[in-house]
């Protein structure tokens, strides 16, 4: 299947162009820049054979039967719905949309056309998640009662441009990574957040939008989540920790692009150190969503993860604007 990218972005360069093309039979053939000369000088360092300007012009290509949309966050639900219209199946980066009900907009409209649509969520598709996943319903750690998430990581300087200073192209750190937290407890616990408080903060590098927030959140269970997200924190490193009556997993360097990190699994026993497997987290990722279009499985994150992580995220930046606990609010989906 050929595949056209919508957005000349670094993550498609860094990460998906090469998870894409791991694909048997899978190749990348346009891509879509607003600019003509820096989707030419993309496509030329990628190569990818054409590029365009014009999105109708990718998406009336019949020969293109996938679309990759990483662009930035404000654009993803006008190319998401004209991409769904053109019958392409859609791989869309996190945030869906700017707000829960244009995601779930998208992801209604995926439906109704009867395209395959995933959300690119890649930590759940990490070896090191998808063993903790297993030690919590192996009983490893009893009964879950929290998880802390440090998700505070220095922002590169790459990318140091809207993320920090465009609210209105969806910048800030909450947009950007309180997703995935919020989709990584949702993948280990398959329970969906309800209620969160939170304080944020605008420090030495967000402009007009937070670089770092706080958060807690709750789980109908009783688990309880807290979470701390940030672009300025060079040496904090991250990890993931989830304590149980019986025992804790204790994951560090795992919130990452990379099949990297360390589990510990703590408890009456001992300290155990738990191997995982090291594969590619999107070429995985995609695998599994090139099998859904064939019929076979469903996407890794699909729509409706998509729309959850983003309703969890709103919550938290109500809370934070608000000073409110807040529920969140998943738009009856
Ligand atoms: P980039 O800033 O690299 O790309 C976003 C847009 O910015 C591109 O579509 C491009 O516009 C424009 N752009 C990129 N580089 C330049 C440049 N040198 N000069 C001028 N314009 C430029 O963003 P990311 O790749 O970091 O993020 C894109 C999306 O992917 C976001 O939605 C983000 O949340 C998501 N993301 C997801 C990750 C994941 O693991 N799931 C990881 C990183 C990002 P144009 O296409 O018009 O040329």
């Amino acid at each position: 299947m050929n595949w056209g990218l919508i957005g000349a972005s670094t993550i498609a360069a860094q990460h998906m162009i090469g998870a894409i093309r791991a694909q048997s039979g899978h190749d990348v053939t346009t891509v879509l820049s607003s600019s003509h000369e820096r989707g030419a000088e993309y496509a030329r360092q990628n190569q990818i054979g054409q590029s365009t300007s014009d999105l109708d012009v990718l998406l009336n290509d019949r020969d293109i039967d996938v679309v990759y949309i990483s662009t930035t966050n404000e654009k993803h639900f006008p190319q998401a719905m004209a991409a769904i219209k053109a019958g392409k199946h859609i791989v869309c980066e996190k945030p869906l949309a700017m707000t829960v009900a244009d995601a779930i907009t998208m992801v209604n409209a995926a439906g109704s056309a009867g395209v395959v649509f995933a959300t690119n969520h890649h930590l759940r598709n990490a070896g090191s998640h998808q063993k903790i996943k297993q030690l919590i319903e192996a009983g490893k750690i009893g009964d879950v009662q929290s998880i802390r998430i440090f998700h505070a990581v220095y922002l590169p300087d790459n990318l140091q441009g809207w993320r920090i200073n465009d609210a209105a192209a969806g910048g800030g750190v909450i947009a950007d990574i309180v997703v995935h937290d919020a989709d990584t407890v949702r993948f280990h616990l398959d329970e969906d957040p309800s209620e969160v408080v939170a304080i944020e903060h605008s420090g030495a590098m967000g402009q007009g939008v937070e670089d770092s927030v706080m958060s807690v959140w709750t789980l109908p269970s009783g688990i309880m989540v807290q979470a701390h997200d940030s672009f300025t924190h060079a040496f904090a490193g991250n990890g993931i920790e989830v304590h149980g009556t019986k025992g804790s997993i204790i994951a560090r360097n795992v919130m990452t692009q990379s099949p990297v990190g360390d589990i510990e699994l703590r408890t009456q026993a001992g300290v155990e150190n738990i191997s995982f497997s090291d594969h590619n987290l999107y070429a995985k990722s995609m695998g599994l969503f090139v099998n859904a279009i064939v019929g076979n499985g469903r996407p890794s994150a699909d729509g409706v993860d998509g729309v959850k992580s983003l309703a969890v995220a709103t919550a938290v930046k109500n809370a934070a604007l608000s000073g409110v606990r807040t529920a969140v609010d998943y738009g009856g989906i």
